[in-house]
């Protein structure tokens, strides 16, 4: 079984999907944003700045800051009351449009992702570790795409990046949730550069960038790359840049691992990996790791 984010014709853009601007609480002015992403090697950048009341709900036409070879999505980070633990809903959605409404009194959340997604909208549930989001916070947005799995501006500044908990927990409930890493950048501390997601796509252009996201065509990375993932029978066959471990991770708790030195290639055997699904980490001798979405293995 071929997993269609490495079998579509198409390459690799790599994005961040997660960053703040002067247009809320980040440091730095879209334009400066956008060029230290293309100059650090991205492809594209959604702005995501909070879309909140006292920053005039932005969603910020970023289409100036396109140039050759790099684009931009548009979206914001939207907000709404409570959570399970009454902090204030923190929602990624890339690809909304520039009229998108405000948040009116008495909105959930759950309503405003609705509209966020009939808009257009890939939904990602940001930092869930950040905040203490539970799992069946996140079970409460059945539009949601994708759960964050690294935040690199949280794992930086207060060391709560992972996002796998809830994430492991809403598929184990049989909730086909997807994985993306981002760097939620603000600048006023090292944040950015740290974790992106690369998506297949057969042109960097905004529209099939969001069909792709929205279609779990994409795998996240803090450095290494993923060639290939083809699953072949109770075998996960990956192919990967330089590698110290490949590590399959199945639901409950059966995972199987093959290390070395400078892998560029790994047969997993998936025995013992329980569910229905499995999900591909590669990682390399400094720690860094790549992650796959989860692969479905039935239906
Ligand atoms: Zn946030
Ligand atoms: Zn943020």
């Amino acid at each position: 079984m071929h997993v269609a984010a490495f079998t579509k014709p198409g390459r690799f853009w790599r994005g961040n999907l997660h960053t703040h601007s002067t247009r809320s609480d980040g440091r730095l002015p879209p334009e400066a944003v956008a060029a230290f992403y293309k100059d650090a090697g991205y492809d594209f950048l959604a702005l995501t700045d909070h879309f909140w009341d006292c920053y005039g709900y932005p969603v910020t036409d970023t289409r100036p800051l396109r140039s050759k070879g790099f684009t931009t999505l548009f979206g914001a980070e939207i907000h709404a009351p409570i959570t399970a633990k009454s902090y204030d809903w923190h929602v990624v959605a890339v690809g909304l449009p520039l009229d998108f409404a405000p948040w009116t009194e008495g909105e959930t959340m759950q309503a405003m992702t609705r509209r966020a997604a009939a808009a257009g909208a890939f939904l990602g549930i940001a930092h869930p570790q950040w905040y203490g989001l539970t799992v069946e916070d996140a079970l409460s947005l059945p539009e949601a795409h994708a759960v964050e799995i690294y935040n690199h501006s949280c794992a930086v500044e207060c060391d709560r990046g992972d996002g796998l908990v809830v994430l492991e927990d809403a598929l184990a409930r049989g909730r086909r949730l997807n994985a993306y890493a981002a760097d939620d950048a603000h600048f006023a501390s090292p944040d950015a550069g740290g974790g992106w997601v690369m998506v297949k796509a057969d042109a960097l252009e905004p529209e099939p960038l969001l069909e792709a996201l929205k279609r779990g065509e994409f795998y996240s990375s803090q450095g290494p790359q993923i060639h290939d993932i083809c699953i072949e029978g109770d075998e996960a066959v990956v192919a990967c840049s330089l590698a110290s471990a490949v590590v399959a991770v199945g639901a409950g708790i059966g995972s199987r691992l093959v290390h070395g030195r400078d892998l560029t290639r790994a047969t997993v055997s998936l025995e013992g990996c329980e569910g229905s699904y499995v999900r591909i980490t590669v990682a390399d001798d400094k720690g860094r790791r790549a992650w796959s979405n989860p692969i479905w293995r039935e239906g």
